[in-house]
């Protein structure tokens, strides 16, 4: 018999389910709602015009492609650094933050669940209910028993702060809290300053383990502005732990360019927790690839090019509020009773829009409209051309 005879079947990825089901629809008046992927207003992933220009930069030079360092591009690293806490922050002059590259914000999430998983492998991790669907089972993957907290309150379309925070200072120290550091996926629902403030108090009551999951940085109000959380947490000399993603804030999904930080109480500590970390990564893939860090080292590191992605960046970001209240004002005109108006207030790509499984397949079968069946719904994925259409059938299956 084959050596994979009882190989079973593993159940599909939901969402790239919903993927393949809509390349394979027919219909021209299709729209995909269901991606984690910001599209522009023709429907494209765009290539922005600042990576266009480090990437042709970096063509021209023809540099070699010898092996990178463990933890990867240092100028990379730094930048990283520079977004998170903002340049000349004390955490940096201090020595307490460590930075390896790593592949995307999923490879982040998994050195960093590793390292842990070998500092702590009794500790439970918690994850936020509901939380992006990976965050799960990587962690279970790297050998935790993961649980979760209460965060998002459907009757308010907000985060059920009162339970959380409840929930948190029950927790056995040494537990591992999974935070989206803005821009919740799924739901949209974001904490505000004083909760995070009152976070990371509860974290430091109960000896907690913060990792915070930072994905969209820029994506909701700037990318000083979307780092309130990790600013709250660098005030409070707490250790925790960071994972970068640029997938979306530079449109680099492919390349895999993401990075885990690692807060330490002090500069000797940062140097112990470095070495065992580029044991984790030497065992893992041994040292990452060389071009999408370079590129965002590049974009980072040139005055002219920063600038320029940042100008980019707040297009995104703008278009996405666009997108929420023109779809507010459309449903509103189409004469739904229902109130959207949280749409408006949610941040970052999605929005748990309160559609029921059965409204999210009705808008499939019969018109096309692809979304998650939490009713979860990428605001990115509407455009001018599109939009008409998604709410007249929204306005239908309501
Ligand atoms: N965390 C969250 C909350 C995400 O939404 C995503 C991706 N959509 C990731 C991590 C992973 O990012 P990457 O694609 O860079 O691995």
């Amino acid at each position: 018999a084959s050596i994979f005879a009882a190989v079973e079947m593993a159940p599909r990825d939901p969402i790239l389910g919903l993927n393949e089901a809509y390349n394979a629809d027919t219909r021209t008046t299709k729209v995909n709602l269901g991606v984690g992927v910001y599209y522009n207003d023709e429907g494209k992933i765009p290539l922005l015009a600042a990576v266009k220009a480090a990437e042709q930069a970096r063509l021209a030079a023809q540099p070699p492609r010898g092996y990178q360092a463990i933890e990867g591009n240092p100028a990379y690293n730094s930048g990283v650094q520079n977004l998170l806490f903002g340049a000349g922050s004390d955490i940096i002059a201090e020595g307490r933050v460590i930075t390896a590259q790593a592949l995307g914000g999923t490879g982040a999430l998994k050195i960093g669940a590793d390292f842990l998983q070998r500092l702590n492998p009794n500790a439970t991790v918690y994850i936020s209910n509901p939380s992006w669907e990976n965050h799960r089972a990587l962690f279970e993957a790297a050998g935790f028993k993961v649980e979760d907290y209460p965060y998002y309150d459907a009757s308010t379309r907000g985060v059920d702060f009162a339970s959380m925070r409840a929930k948190l200072l029950s927790l056995q120290p040494g537990s591992v809290i999974v935070l989206h550091a803005c821009c919740h996926n799924p739901t949209g629902a974001d904490m505000t300053d004083a909760q995070w403030g009152e976070v990371v108090e509860a974290c430091r009551e109960r000896g907690l383990v913060p990792f915070l999951d930072m994905a969209y940085q820029g994506f909701a109000d700037g990318i000083a502005e979307d780092s309130v959380a990790v600013n709250a947490f660098a005030a409070s000399g707490l250790q925790f732990f960071i994972s970068s993603s640029f997938s979306k804030s530079f449109s680099l999904y492919g390349e895999r360019v993401g990075a885990l930080s690692i807060i330490t109480a002090s500069k000797e500590e940062s140097g112990r927790v470095l070495s065992q970390l580029k044991r984790v990564i030497r065992t893992n893939y041994s040292n990452p690839p060389i071009h999408g860090g370079a590129v965002v080292a590049a974009v980072l590191g040139s005055a002219e090019l920063r600038a320029q992605w940042e100008d980019e960046l707040a297009g995104m970001r703008v278009r996405i509020r666009e997108m929420r209240s023109g779809l507010v004002a459309k449903l509103q005109e189409r004469g739904v009773a229902q109130d959207f108006s949280f749409v408006i207030q949610q941040r970052g790509m999605f929005s748990y829009t309160g559609l029921t499984a059965e409204q999210v397949e009705k808008l499939r079968a019969e018109y096309g409209i692809y979304a998650v069946s939490t009713g979860r719904i990428c605001l990115a994925a509407l455009n001018s051309k599109n939009i008409d259409y998604v709410a007249d059938s929204i306005a239908k299956v309501l």
